[in-house]
């Protein structure tokens, strides 16, 4: 599983699920800020044992600052496939009051789908509000949470305690 939270930043285009939506602000951040790939980063990362976004791309990097995530999020699926997995699918929550993000959503499946591997069908991308509540509800930023399945195709080819070794 993964989470992210960027706040909201006055003159920068607001870029989600590798998308630039149209809006009066966009994400803060180090990178392009596109809090969901960084959430799907992270669960993928995560579910493969491999550590967080920050482990591969700290933002004291100067390589990665205005990088485009959707370069971080294709370089987290090659080190998970180096670690013998694939991805079987992801499910994605936004948490934004504004602006809407459903209209977006094909293109964003469309992008996370094509780095991964896997069919736009095997993405979920649903949003929400916060009824005006918290730190969300106040437009002050937009939170994703993201959560993964990997399946594991070399298992051999990982170290682990033998629980995955094949038996021939
Ligand atoms: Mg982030």
């Amino acid at each position: 599983m993964g989470f992210d939270f960027h706040p909201f930043s006055a003159g920068r285009k607001l870029i989600l699920g590798g998308v630039c939506i149209p809006f009066e602000k966009g994400l803060q951040g180090h990178s392009d800020a596109d809090a969901l790939l960084h959430a799907v980063t992270d669960a993928i990362l995560g579910a493969a044992g491999l550590g967080d976004i920050g482990t591969y791309f700290p933002d004291s990097d100067p390589r990665f600052r205005n990088v485009s995530s959707q370069v971080l999020l294709e370089e987290a699926f090659r080190l998970v496939r180096e670690r013998g997995f694939l991805v079987g699918n992801v499910d994605v929550v936004v948490l934004a009051e504004a602006p809407k993000i459903q209209p977006h959503v094909g293109a964003m499946k469309t992008n996370v789908a094509r780095i991964l591997n896997v069919q736009p069908t095997d993405v979920g991308i649903k949003a929400t509000t916060m009824e005006g509540r918290g730190v969300i509800g106040r437009g002050e930023g937009i939170a994703v949470q993201a959560v993964a399945l990997l399946h594991a195709v070399e298992a051999t080819s990982r170290e682990s305690s033998g629980k995955w070794e094949t038996d021939g």
